[in-house]
């Protein structure tokens, strides 16, 4: 991949539990990740309405605490609301917990809301005996298999809950928060419907982890759907971001703001479509796609990784098979891919 492109107008990040206005009544939080992802990053928005904070980080007992800190320095005002990206537990994790303990309402897109709610309800075992299955049917061998059964599934303890109601948003829609007209923008491929937004006017993105600046979002086929195709609708979704202005301001949920949010669009296709060359290339001969993990990833990688590096790999996979490059065979219960 070519060097980065883009521009960083601040060089470090807040320190915990510290806020930084990043425009005229926006502030950047900062929050720690129990994960290798080590954090995410928040955004409060002052609004004569209420307070909107834009995602919430993990369920952990440490980040209940900084932010009771954080909001006692904020007026929460009469009608606080949560405006939450997508259901994944560092951006939704902590979702009913605010709205219980603080009088938070939801602002979410109606898939994204419907994925969370069904998280809380999830019965870890039948998960792992699926994601298992999942695994072997993709070629993971015996000791890989024992180590994803030793870390287990905890799906269920990542989310605090999920409030009774909520208001839905679509893609373009107009909210007015702050003074600021903000576009709904949502966007497939790391999540079905994952919101982003964008004040034209101001040229402010609130890009969530659809458009990050040094590390490309994760879009996987994951085992509890594995008949999707994100990665062409990731790669399909920046059609309708060609309107944003380059001079905007991106605020991404992880690493650090940025300017060049056009260029970064162009390096993270340029990225795929390197990606799904190198995999073509590598299908010359039946693999699964459990095997192609070591050519495609040169470091080590744990459970969790692993999970991530399969679910990206058999998106490509499905990318290259739709677009009639590779064809699919199952063998001895294994899932194949080869070149046309
Ligand atoms: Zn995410």
């Amino acid at each position: 991949m070519k060097e980065i492109v883009v521009d960083y107008p601040w060089e470090t990040f807040p320190a915990t539990a510290e806020t930084r206005e990043v425009a005229s009544g926006i502030h950047w939080l900062r929050l720690p990740l129990p994960i290798q992802l080590n954090h995410i990053n928040v955004y409060l928005l002052e609004d004569d309405d209420g307070l909107v904070i834009f995602d919430t980080g993990y369920n952990t007992t440490q980040l209940r605490k900084i932010w009771q800190t954080v909001l006692s320095s904020f007026d929460l005002g009469k009608r606080p609301r949560i405006l939450c990206s997508h259901y994944h537990p560092d951006h939704f994790g902590l979702v009913g917990h605010l709205c219980e303990v603080y009088g938070f309402e939801l602002i979410m897109a109606q898939t994204e809301w419907l994925i969370a709610s069904m998280l809380p309800n999830v019965d870890n075992k039948l998960m792992l005996s699926k994601q298992l299955d999942f695994y072997r049917f993709n070629g993971m061998d015996k000791q890989a298999l024992a180590r994803h059964l030793e870390r287990g599934s905890n799906f269920k303890e990542t989310s605090s809950g999920a409030p009774p109601r909520y208001s839905c948003i679509k893609n373009n829609d107009h909210l007015r928060i702050g003074g600021r007209d903000w576009q709904v923008m949502t966007a497939a491929g790391h999540t079905p419907e994952q919101v982003c937004l964008y004040c034209a006017d101001d040229k402010l993105l609130l890009s969530a982890d659809h458009i990050l600046p040094r590390i490309t979002p994760n879009t996987s086929i994951f085992s509890y759907n594995p008949g999707t195709n994100p990665l062409a609708e990731f790669m399909k979704s920046f059609r309708s971001f060609s309107h944003i202005d380059e001079k905007t301001l991106a605020l991404p949920c992880h690493d650090l703001p940025f300017y060049g949010v056009q260029k970064r669009i162009r390096q993270l296709i340029e990225h795929h479509e390197e990606r799904l060359d190198t995999l073509y290339g590598l299908c010359d001969t039946p693999k699964h796609a459990y095997q192609l993990i070591e050519p495609m990833f040169s470091r080590s990688l744990d459970a969790h990784q692993e999970m991530f590096a399969l679910g990206e790999i058999l998106a490509h996979l499905r990318l290259l098979e739709t677009q009639g490059r590779i064809n699919s065979s199952v063998v001895d219960d294994v899932e194949r891919f080869q070149k046309n």
